[in-house]
């Protein structure tokens, strides 16, 4: 990997560990941790330590890593006890609200989530 880890983002600070978060899981590949901001009874995050901005920029050859970060997700989620349900989001660009510049999973919980989201 060429490039630091999470780039040049609070992400990455948080991947270094240059700034302290509450994490949940860690492996060669991604990270898990609480969002400083819930907007659920229990969010969190999964981060590749890969520096991928945004999923647009993603390559075919991503895939394994984007779904590897779906599976942490649901495994977190079970950890967590969401057996009754949560949701994923990932937030793509200014439309689609995203404010860190490396791409992140969403895992929202332990309420009704609300269709359609905002
Ligand atoms: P986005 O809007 O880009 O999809 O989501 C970014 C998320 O990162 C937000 O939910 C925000 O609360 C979270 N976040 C931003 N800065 C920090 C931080 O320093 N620590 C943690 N744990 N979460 C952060």
């Amino acid at each position: 990997m060429s490039a630091k880890p999470g780039g040049d983002t609070i992400f990455g600070k948080i991947i270094c560990k240059e700034i302290p978060c509450d994490l949940l899981y860690e492996d060669d590949k991604c990270v898990a941790f609480k969002d400083i901001h819930p907007q659920a009874p229990i969010h969190f995050l999964v981060v590749p330590k890969k520096p991928i901005a945004h999923l647009s920029k993603a390559e075919d050859s991503d895939a394994a890593l984007l779904g590897h970060l779906m599976i942490v997700g649901k495994n977190c989620a079970a950890e967590m006890g969401l057996s009754n349900g949560y949701r994923f989001i990932l937030n793509e660009g200014q439309d689609g609200g995203q404010t860190v510049n490396q791409i992140h999973l969403h895992v929202c919980g332990g309420r009704q989530m609300k269709w359609p989201p905002g």
